[in-house]
């Protein structure tokens, strides 16, 4: 899919002008693209049918030719048609109880593996529940994934009543004292009904905080049928798409679930345990078109809009003295390539600012290690960074692969971005968010 898509975008950077029949070809090549990866054919040509109505009709933006701004509008349409923004998982309440259902191959027992290793690396403590009875190797797959990172596995493969284990393995961590419970089921049945009534029995059982989804993505569109008949079923819920590595169906299937309204948390993009990715419709589908030529000009856009962002949402974050680790890792990341808070800074005669250049600028690497570190904070971390204490910090570390000092780098760089922030005079920053 990626590929059709970049070539479709990729003729369009290469033609010469930019008329109606250029616009038409375009979709048609997005419309093949699509039903290629077995998107649903009446929600292709919706789509196809909005790209191609704001592509004839809206006019670009300042800074931004006719071209660029047709995969501008390509982006933002794919983008909306996976789900529009990413969900992520909270743990709000402890212990939070999780039931994933789905039918038998779909990939649940590897994506329960997979998200308590993704939580542990977050920090909470795990306990994994095996509720199967139908496969004799369940709770031993369990273990033998889990065991190696310290994961506890209650279970019993003699007990033949998944109802009681499911209550029992619940009760056991529920004492023990773990933040989250993920609770392993058997999907044994072919078709949604028997799925959906095992889930409302252990869901009675255990009463789960969100019962998850797991779909297989090699299934396309069927994923439609799958997904809706449990968003029917019960009010609380995600959906984890597996098997996203490499599937041609996988377009299908991501946009068919979308279509649901379901919110998809994760995508299994492999069978190894890291391989579990919090879903991200716009990460996705710049990784989709993004390629060679098209990723630099996504990049670009990105850019501006990063820019326009950050003059009007930023800016009153600053004011209201407001800057946590996610702003910061944006503004480093906008900076690095161009460079908009020195720019707008300068742009303000007589506000007499130099800044020095450590306090806003980081290479490349740096940045990437920064994210690797911020990829094992919780969002409560990452948005009120002065509760990282040292044994956070330590904990970050250890989940992140990297070392306390690094961690305490980047907190120190908060820290000075802050600071940095704070001793500005805000009458003359509103003045100048007034500019903008
Ligand atoms: P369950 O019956 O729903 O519990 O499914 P399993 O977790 O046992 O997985 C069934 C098969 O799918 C196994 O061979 C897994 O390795 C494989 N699998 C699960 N998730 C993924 C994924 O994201 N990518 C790939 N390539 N294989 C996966
Ligand atoms: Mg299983």
């Amino acid at each position: 899919l990626g590929k059709a898509l970049n070539s479709a975008l990729k003729k369009l950077a290469r033609s010469r002008t930019v008329d109606e029949a250029t616009i038409k070809e375009v979709v048609r090549d997005i419309q093949r693209a699509l039903i290629q990866a077995d998107v649903n054919v009446r929600l292709v040509l919706q789509l196809t049918k909005t790209i191609e109505k704001r592509a004839l009709e809206e006019e670009p933006p300042a800074g931004v030719s006719k071209k660029e701004h047709i995969i501008q509008i390509v982006y933002e349409e794919l983008t909306k048609f996976l789900g529009k923004e990413a969900k992520p998982l909270e743990i709000k309440e402890k212990p939070t109880v999780l039931l994933t259902v789905g039918i038998q191959g779909s990939g649940k027992t590897t994506s329960v593996a997979k998200l308590a290793r993704h939580l542990q690396k977050r920090g909470y403590k795990v306990g994994v529940v095996c509720s199967d009875t139908w496969r004799p190797g369940a709770y031993y797959q369990l273990k033998q994934l889990l065991e190696p990172y310290g994961i506890e596995v209650a279970g019993d493969p003699e007990e033949k009543d998944a109802v009681k284990l499911a209550r029992e393995g619940v009760k056991y961590f529920r004492e023990k004292g773990v933040d989250v419970i993920i609770v392993d089921s058997a999907g044994r049945h072919k078709e949604e009904k028997g799925l959906i009534e095992e889930m409302r029995q252990i869901s009675e059982a255990i009463k789960p905080h969100e019962v998850i989804l797991v779909i297989d993505g090699t299934i396309g569109q069927q994923a439609y049928n799958q997904a809706l008949a449990f968003k029917e079923a019960t009010p609380i819920g995600s959906i984890i798409v597996t098997k996203l590595d490499g599937s041609a169906k996988g377009g299908g299937a991501l946009s068919a679930v979308a279509a649901t309204g379901a919110p998809i948390k994760f995508i299994g993009v492999g069978e190894r345990i890291d391989d579990l990715e919090a879903f991200d419709p716009k990460r996705f589908v710049s990784r989709l078109l993004g390629m060679g030529d098209i990723e630099g000009l996504l990049e670009k856009l990105e850019e501006l809009q990063k820019q326009q962002e950050f003059k009007e949402e930023d800016l009153e974050k600053f004011l209201k003295g407001k800057f946590n680790l996610k702003d910061m890792y944006a503004q480093l990341e906008a900076m690095q390539k161009m460079g908009p808070l020195k720019q707008i800074l300068q742009m303000i005669p007589g506000l007499g600012y130099s800044l020095p250049d450590d306090a806003v600028k980081v290479g490349e690497e740096k940045l990437k290690r920064y994210r690797v570190i911020m990829d094992s904070m919780t969002e409560e971390e990452l948005e009120h960074p002065e509760i990282i204490n040292y044994s956070r910090i330590k904990r970050i570390a250890r989940g992140s692969g990297t070392s306390t000092a690094e961690v305490r780098e980047l907190l120190n760089q908060y820290n000075q971005m802050k600071k940095m922030f704070k001793s500005m005079d805000k009458r003359k920053l509103a003045k100048m968010a007034k500019k903008f």
